[in-house]
């Protein structure tokens, strides 16, 4: 085949080649043109909208769910897409297609033939489609494998049970051929899908660098952010020959194409069907699975894509190699090599294949009576994440002489090194040793030598990820001791404490309990209605910003940013840029009609930067082209020269360097500090600093704005994704409807429709901004990240007497909010304590990092998580529970808080008391000893935690809204009002409200009624005025901060939570078992809206003190470029995955209470119940004390947030830390 010639070989296959691409979108046909992108995926070609989701069908029908941006056009060709837009709308009762899933969307009821083949609906014929399928197993067994299909959904019209068939697979695509195709794609790309392995190689042959395709999962992310491009690109998904998945005498042989997916399904079967000896690589293989990626990669993932990207931390390849598997290589003559998976990765993504060679498959061997096979994994997140350190070990032994001695053994680790590292010392010394306790002191002191990472080690957590290596390993011996004692080979089992140490986490089933009694005022108000919106939004027809059609005309801006923290623009070069498809303009600074200082109080920033950039991602400029992909493509191609200049990289380097914004140190005063500390009234002071850690908005749609100029520029139209319009005005600014904002589309989205502002009205045209999603990230700030130093006076009993803090938060590069943040932080300094005297600084840092910003709780939460560490701190010293201290200190009625305001109606003592009985406090603690007792390595923590949020914006003038009602003659009710739907429910809320003052019912959706038509139509007669405006100003409110006495506050919500979790020791793995949350939120107006605001707020919190963690290029993270974010998108930056939301979740509104002050006795929740997430922080934070003090350790420690595995493992010290780090070790976190 190879001698042919190039023409030849073309020729000889051109025949059967096919470039008709067909695919059905909702079933309607699509010819697929020649994109103009090159890897569109489904969603940018057809433009269908919140296609998140792409089930798609193939011969014989099968169904799965896959990752819609990763799939390219052409891979989707002879199938049916459904997009959410596909599943069904609200006229049409959407729900009866959720009802279903993956393989039985298509069968069930369908009518069958004579010999039991379903038949279809659309054709009559005898259709495969309907052929019975599993379905997915569930995640929370390696075995779980079901037949039957139950109806999990019901017609919320009729009560009918959903089991009926809905969709029609496609008969054209049933009785089509499947082709060989050829295609052509954007820039000259080549996309080839061979049937046959012959034709591979053929293609294999004529273009030895063409990029094999088959999931995309890798090449997807390749050419989307790494800039790779190929133009040859040969899909090997439809090749028979790469898909088998055989059992033979000498294992299981495993195509090279096998999705993950299929691997699963086929290793269920294998592990039920062979002996129980020879199973053990494929239970360590299923395992694994488990926790690779999340199910829409799976399905189209494969294990050759896996392999031959030979990833440093793939999750496989350290466990093809542990397991002693081997793999066939064939190449462009058909001829093939067996290489042992040991031998096949050479370097950082170099394998052992030739130009001319493709991965045929991979053949896993049986394990042998005694030999066991276990497989490691730890990440930031267990669901959906990428590993910060994975193993595969595998260990053979045989007795000899009464001893059981080790015949062979493989210790292989991902992410410690370019490539999977063999620990090959360890290896060579356990190997004819006997099996017993006594190696693991010497196993672990070679380990360290085999597996040592550099300080500055990319990916940093050094300490961490070397006590992994040995953790895992100890973890292995375990196992493999139970293992023998379970298989009735040692009568010893393991110490039941030490269980604990290999039991795996299994997630149940989860309960949620919402407590509320329904106060019902009026026709509406006070009952728990569905928001408006959420209807719209499960069916994908919701409409955001990116949604809104365009102007015909209309152009794309990408931005030039900067990617220095701290520098001279020394010239700019856009020659290049300006010969790029596409591109129609490049605006910077001087370009800018009017002034270009800007700012939302302070104007200290430039729309782009003249002469000196403060901060990577600070915009340069922006350029306009025609696609969003031209745009991008040209930008990238400006060059600027900088000469950079010193950077100041955090908090603590800002102090040092007295580098803060002008105007921000602030200080309120109550009582005299100095004077108690000195009185001898405290028994005891204490000292300590407190790091909190920032956190990224990740709001569902990026910030967006389209701009347009009307009446040839003299008027600008801006729809833009803020929650706050008039931030944005020019002339007419619209907002419908966000994705989400949390403070993060307050005030730092003007500063990109104001670029795009300038590039439309220089070139009157419509422009387009919408940013990618690691640009949004690295540009846009986030919540503050804050400095907190305390001393504390207090007595023997308890009391708190005295507390003096600084606190510093870091504004970024430019004012924006930060100084109303940091008032609100001192403010709620205090938290709900008693503090008879007391001393808050604050002061804001300016540093070379974007401005940070709003961001839910503004401020008042890092200032109570501090709060929370010193009462912490205290309880510690005084060894007593924090719970105690706390309920000690409770402010009281009447208590004049330290800016002087006077609590008044406080409900925090009641709403802690509901929680301790509900949360059944003293025997969740008798519970947690109990278990922590009776388990070495895992143990339990719980925690109780209040809060106090005041209601009111800090700076009086903006306490003030206003509204016009007006009614219409066929009885509709218009209310427009301020508010911004951010999911929140403000129209749902609004509705309810406008529907009890005029007494008449609320009908979902439409505000307009019949009911009052014929009063309406008598006053209209009689001309009466049907509108009316409403103007509200929060009374008695105002603070002086000279004299740092006032009103801040009209009213205050109160809450609290309590917590329970379970940590795993020598991973530092951790899962929440309980949350517990009381609030107060008066007279609710819509229960079911707020308790979603205080379950999401609750989780979003839970992220902030226990996932999220930014990591920015500073002397902490010496691997990442100065003043670059690393965490720029959700590959490494994990929010709460469905599987963090807490095991048992109860929420309950205090009843009997009303607050007077407020419309309908109703009180704010959006922002309260946020820091209430933090009782998880305390909760772990409880539970490593319990590890602690298994080595003796009983004193105070640092615990920063996000407690991550990294910082818990750290915390929880043994004689395997102790061989990296301190007792005291704080890992490393950039504030
Ligand atoms: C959201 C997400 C989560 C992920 N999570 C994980 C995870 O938890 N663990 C993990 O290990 N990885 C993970 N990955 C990485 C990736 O999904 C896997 O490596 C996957 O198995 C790659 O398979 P693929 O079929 O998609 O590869 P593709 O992208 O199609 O191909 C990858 C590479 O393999 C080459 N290739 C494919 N088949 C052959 C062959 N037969 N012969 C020679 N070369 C071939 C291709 O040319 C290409 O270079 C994740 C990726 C994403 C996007």
């Amino acid at each position: 085949m190879a001698s042919l010639t190039k023409a030849e070989e073309e020729t000889a296959a051109a025949e059967e080649w096919s470039d008709e691409a067909v695919i059905y979108v909702n079933s309607v046909r699509r010819v697929l043109r020649r994109p103009r992108a090159p890897h569109p995926a489904p969603t940018s070609v057809f433009g269908e909208q919140s296609l998140d989701v792409v089930k798609v069908a193939v011969e014989p029908a099968l169904h799965f769910a896959i990752n819609a941006c990763l799939a390219p056009l052409y891979s989707v060709e002879g199938m049916h897409i459904i997009t959410v837009e596909g599943i069904g709308n609200r006229q049409q009762d959407a729900f009866r297609v959720f009802s279903k899933r993956d393989d039985l969307l298509y069968i069930d009821s369908s009518p069958k033939n004579a010999d039991g083949r379903p038949i279809c609906p659309s054709t009559g014929k005898p259709c495969s489609c309907g052929d019975e399928k599993d379905t997915d197993a569930s995640e929370s067994s390696l075995l779980a494998h079901t037949k039957n299909y139950s109806p999990c959904s019901y017609n919320e019209i009729d009560g009918s049970v959903y089991s009926e068939k809905e969709l029609i697979f496609p008969p054209e695509l049933q009785l089509r051929k499947v082709m060989s195709l050829k295609l052509n794609g954007f820039n000259g790309i080549k996309w080839y899908r061979p049937i046959k392995l012959k034709q591979v190689l053929h293609l294999k042959a004529c273009y030895p660098n063409a990029k094999l395709i088959n999931g995309n999962s890798e090449v997807g992310i390749e050419t989307k952010f790494k800039n790779a491009q190929y133009s040859d690109l040969i899909s090997v998904t439809h090749v028979p020959e790469l898909h088998n998945l055989i059992m033979k005498e000498d294992g299981i042989h495993i195509g090279s194409s096998v999705s993950l997916a299929q691997l699963q399904n086929f290793l269920r079967k294998v592990i039920l069907e062979r002996d129980s000896h020879e199973i053990s690589s494929c239970e360590a293989v299923l395992r694994q699975l488990k926790w690779f990626a999340g199910t829409q990669i799976r399905n189209v993932a494969s294990v050759g894509g896996n392999i031959c990207t030979a990833s440093p931390i793939s999750d496989l390849n350290p466990l093809w190699m542990a397991t002693g598997a081997t793999f066939e290589i064939l190449d462009v003559n058909n001829n093939i090599r067996t290489t042992p998976a040991k031998d096949f990765f050479l370097g950082y993504r170099k394998v052992d294949l030739k130009p001319d060679e493709i991965l045929l498959s991979v053949i896993l061997p049986w394990t042998r009576p005694f030999e066991f096979v276990k497989e490691f994994k730890q990440a930031h997140r267990r669901e959906d994440d990428i590993a910060l350190v994975n193993a595969g070990m595998r260990v053979y032994i045989r007795k000899a002489k009464g001893d059981w001695i080790i015949s062979d053994v493989s210790i292989v680790y991902g992410g410690v090194a370019a490539v999977p590292l063999s620990a090959s010392k360890t290896e060579t010394f356990l190997t004819r040793k006997k099996w017993d306790y006594g190696l693991l002191d010497e196993t672990f002191d070679l380990l360290k030598e085999d597996i040592l990472l550099a300080e500055n080690a990319p990916g940093g957590m050094v300490e961490f990820r070397n006590s992994l290596t040995l953790s895992f390993f100890f973890n292995f011996f375990l196992h493999v001791n139970h293992e023998m004692n379970i298989k009735g080979f040692w009568k010893d089992g393991l110490p039941a404490a030490s269980l604990s140490a290999i039991e795996s986490y299994t997630r149940p089933v989860g309960v949620g309990i919402q407590c509320y009694e329904l106060v019902r005022q009026g026709t509406a108000v006070g009952q728990p209605v569905v928001h408006m919106s959420s209807m719209l939004q499960v069916t994908g027809e919701a409409e955001y910003t990116d949604d809104t059609p365009t102007p015909p005309n209309t152009l794309h801006a990408a931005l030039v940013l900067s990617t220095k923290a701290h520098a001279r623009i020394l010239c700019i070069d856009a020659s290049l840029a300006k010969s790029s498809p596409g591109f129609v303009g490049l605006f910077l600074s001087k370009d800018v009609p009017g002034a270009n200082h800007t700012g939302p109080v302070v104007h200290d920033e430039e729309v782009f930067a003249s002469d000196v950039v403060t901060c990577v991602g600070q915009i340069v400029g922006i350029v306009v082209a025609d696609t969003h992909d031209n745009a991008k493509a040209a930008a990238n191609k400006v060059n600027i020269e900088y000469a950079e200049l010193p950077a100041i990289l955090s908090i603590e380097e800002a102090v040092k360097a007295g580098s803060f914004h002008p105007n921000t140190k602030k200080c309120l005063v109550k009582g005299n500090v100095e004077e108690c500390f000195v009185s001898g009234a405290c028994n005891r002071i204490i000292e300590g600093e407190v790091r909190v850690g920032g956190q990224e908005h990740f709001y569902m749609e990026p910030q967006c704005a389209l701009v347009w100029p009307v009446d040839s520029g003299n008027e600008i139209h801006m729809i833009s994704s803020t929650q706050a319009p008039q931030k944005h005005q020019i002339v007419v600014c619209k907002t419908k409807r966000i994705g989400g904002g949390f403070g993060g589309k307050e005030t730092r989205s003007a500063i990109f429709a104001a670029a795009a502002s300038v590039a439309s009205y220089c070139l009157r045209r419509p422009v387009k901004i919408v940013l990618d999603r690691d640009v949004d990230m690295m540009t846009t700030g986030q919540r503050h990240s804050f400095l907190g130093k305390y001393k504390v006076g207090f007595t023997n009993d308890g009391k708190i007497l005295a507390l003096d803090l600084d606190l510093y938060n870091n504004g970024g590069n430019s004012l924006d909010l930060s100084l109303p943040v940091m008032e609100r932080a001192m403010f709620h300094s205090d938290n709900v304590y008693d503090i008879p005297n007391i001393r808050v600084s604050g002061q804001v840092c300016f540093t070379n990092f974007p401005s940070n910003t709003a961001f839910r709780g503004f401020g008042g939460p890092q200032a109570m998580l501090i709060a929370e560490n010193w009462i912490q701190h205290m309880a510690t010293e005084l060894k007593r529970s924090p719970e105690e201290i706390k309920e000690l200190n409770f402010q009281r009625e009447g208590y004049v808080l330290h800016y002087g305001q006077l609590l008044q109606n406080s409900t925090i003592r009641s709403v802690w008391d509901e929680l301790k009985v509900s949360c059944n406090f003293i025997e969740a603690r008798k519970a947690v000893i109990g278990f922590n007792n009776n388990n070495r390595w895992r143990k339990r923590g719980i925690a109780m935690v209040p809060t106090k949020f005041g209601i009111s914006f800090n700076s009086k003038f903006m306490n003030q809204a206003g509204a016009l009602v007006q009614v219409y003659t066929d009885g509709t009710v218009l209310v427009a009002h301020g508010g911004v739907e951010m999911g929140q429910g403000i129209h749902t809320k609004v509705a309810q409200v406008a529907a009890s003052s005029f007494n008449i019912p609320l009908s979902i959706g439409c505000m307009s009624t019949n009911h009052g038509s014929d009063l309406v139509q008598a006053c209209y007669m009689e001309r009466i005025d049907l509108s009316a405006h409403g103007f509200y100003i929060t009374p008695d409110v105002g603070f002086d901060w000279v004299s740092g006495k006032g009103t801040p506050f009209y009213y205050f919500t109160y809450g609290a939570a309590f917590a329970e979790v379970e940590i795993d020791t020598l991973t530092g793995d951790f899962h929440t078992r309980t949350v517990d949350i009381v609030m107060d939120l008066g007279s609710s107006i819509n229960p079911a809206i707020d308790i979603g605001q205080i379950e999401g707020g609750f989780v979003q919190g839970l992220g902030w003190v226990a996932l999220e963690e930014l990591k920015w290029g500073d002397d902490n993270h010496k691997w990442i470029r100065p003043g670059h974010l690393f965490t720029c998108g959700p590959g490494s930056y994990k929010i709460p995955s469905v599987n963090d939301i807490p095991l048992n979740f109860k929420v309950s509104l205090l009843k009997g209470v009303s607050n007077p002050k407020v419309i309908h006795s109703s009180k704010a929740v959006g922002e309260p119940p946020f820091f209430l997430g933090s009782a998880v922080l305390f909760a772990i934070k409880d539970a490593i004390y319990a590890a602690r003090a298994e080595e003796g350790h009983f004193d105070w420690f640092s615990l920063d947030n996000p407690a991550t595995p990294e910082r818990i493992r750290m915390a929880c010290v043994d004689s395997i830390t102790k061989k990296f780090a301190t007792i005291y070790y704080r890992p490393k976190l950039s504030v």
